[in-house]
């Protein structure tokens, strides 16, 4: 039994517990990503001592430790239901939103307009998040129409939608 806090809250996490855990998770996905199984949000959850909390962050304590008050479990990977503890590293939403836009930059340099699903799922977090069309633009290289087009589903990808690419990506989850 192991005890951890996490945003100010006592967790107890049994062996028995973190056995259940790695039953939900499919280590054998793109990019060395393990996926949290089953997903039905953006998160894998998982339920341990009477809650359930963000499938990456019990991924962090089981595997890493403690997480300070008001850190976050962030990905590197930019893949939401992984759990690959080799992924994840502990910030800041600021430093996360950071990260991810340096992270982009060198790849969209010279191709303004198209942007991979994962690329799409970022501008949409920095939109959410309060950030401005023009200063996405800006961070991406490319205009604020296409950004707006972004936020509103309305770009396309490899011929499909975002919606259409999402909903594949939902059904491709509930089949595994
Ligand atoms: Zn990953």
């Amino acid at each position: 039994m192991t005890k951890y806090y996490q945003q100010g809250m006592l967790i107890i996490i049994q062996e028995d517990d973190i056995a259940r855990f790695w039953t939900k998770v499919d280590k054998e996905c793109k990019n060395s990503c393990w996926e949290w199984i089953n997903c039905k949000g953006r998160y894998g959850r998982f339920w341990v001592d009477g809650s359930t909390f963000n499938a990456h962050r019990i991924s962090w304590l089981i595997n890493r430790g403690q997480i300070p008050y008001e850190m976050e479990v962030l990905h590197t990977c930019d893949n939401k239901i992984c759990v690959n503890p080799d992924h994840l590293y502990l910030g800041t939403q600021a430093e996360n939103n950071r990260d991810r836009i340096t992270r982009f930059n060198g790849k969209v340099a010279g191709r303004p307009k198209k942007f991979s699903i994962q690329e799409i799922d970022v501008i949409k977090d920095l939109y959410r998040s309060g950030m401005l069309q023009l200063n996405i633009a800006e961070q991406f290289n490319t205009t604020a129409s296409t950004i707006s087009l972004a936020v509103n589903d309305k770009l396309y990808i490899n011929g499909s939608s975002y919606r259409a690419e999402e909903n594949y990506r939902e059904k491709r989850k509930n089949i595994i």
